[in-house]
């Protein structure tokens, strides 16, 4: 199958090089040289311009940094350019309301479009283990779901046009606001003088328990192995984690959802981040929400 493939950052990249790694005859574009030489050395054919990747192609993956990106190639360099038996499928995480916008001009010009957000990071694109939440019709997701499958360990068809975008939001604003709320219950453990091991052993079998606990412990050395063992680098960066929490207080006030928790964890990952946090793990946020932390050098 010969599949068009654009964006090829940390995501894309490790993307792509699973789609030629399964056989398929990948073309690539994407606009910083590094990325390029990357997907050149895992066996694509580079295209100089994203049109010239889509053109014949039976399937057109994006992987692009937010709305506006996937916004703009798609009305330039997709729409009318790709032939319309291809399967257009958007991977990024952007608004939902402008994956059902895409969607609708795709489909009103003939194309079948899907939006399929993942969970999972960098490694997982790596390892080819990502998990796909995909928005759009039967037919699209019929026609999707082999070439995710060459990209991840579970696909998933979450409804119509869009709902993959929904479900990725509501996961991670959930995801977002339960470390908050697991940072504050070690900082409190903490300050009442609790050895925090010890609530760890009694919270992770108690009613507080959740994921951020269990498996993604906010605290060095305490629970499984985690980026806070790490001095909080790899991970799920603090500044993609608040792009998240956006997008997703921008669906609730468009949806008109009442969501107190998101927007105050949305505050403190932005108040985190202006603090110096972007590029760390984004449970290093404990280190602020526990006030021995010390800020960066440049912000003190
Ligand atoms: P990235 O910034 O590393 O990669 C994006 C790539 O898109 C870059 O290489 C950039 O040059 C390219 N690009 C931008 N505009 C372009 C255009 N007009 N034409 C061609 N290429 C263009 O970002 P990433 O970390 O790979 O993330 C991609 C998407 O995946 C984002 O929407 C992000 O929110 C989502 N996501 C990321 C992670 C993660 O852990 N990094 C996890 C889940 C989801």
């Amino acid at each position: 199958m010969k599949i068009a493939f654009i964006g090829l950052g940390n995501m894309g990249g490790g993307m792509a090089a699973n789609l030629a790694k399964a056989g398929h005859e990948v073309t690539a574009f994407d606009l910083a040289e590094p990325a390029i030489e990357r997907a050149r050395g895992n066996g694509c054919a580079i295209a100089t311009s994203a049109a010239e990747a889509v053109a014949g192609a039976d399937a057109v993956v994006t992987m692009l940094p937010a709305g506006k990106h996937v916004a703009g190639v798609y009305r330039d360099s997709v729409i009318g350019t790709a032939p319309k038996s291809a399967i257009l499928i958007d991977c990024s995480t952007i608004d939902v309301a402008t994956a059902r916008e895409v969607e609708e001009v795709a489909s009103a010009a003939g194309y079948t479009m899907v939006d399929a957000p993942v969970s999972g990071g960098i490694a997982a694109a790596d390892a080819g283990t990502l998990t796909f939440m995909v928005g759009g019709s039967a037919d699209g997701f019929a026609q999707a779901q082999p070439i995710l499958e060459k990209m991840g360990k579970a696909v998933i068809h979450a409804g119509a046009a869009g709902a993959g975008q929904a479900a990725k939001i509501c996961n991670n604003m959930l995801l977002g606001a339960a470390m908050v709320a697991t940072c504050e219950a070690f900082a409190l453990a903490k300050k009442l003088g609790l050895d925090l091991q010890t609530f760890y052993d009694i919270s992770s079998k108690a009613s507080g328990q959740s994921w951020s606990m269990t498996s993604y412990c906010p605290v060095p050395g305490v629970g499984p192995d985690t980026p806070a063992d790490r001095d909080y680098e790899g991970g799920f960066a603090a500044a993609l984690m608040l792009k998240d929490m956006k997008l997703a207080m921008e669906a609730a006030q468009e949806a008109g959802a009442y969501t107190p928790m998101g927007a105050e964890a949305e505050e403190i990952y932005q108040r985190f981040v202006d603090r110096g946090g972007a590029s760390k793990d984004f449970s290093a946020v404990i280190q602020m929400i526990d006030d021995s932390w010390v800020p960066p050098q440049e912000d003190r």
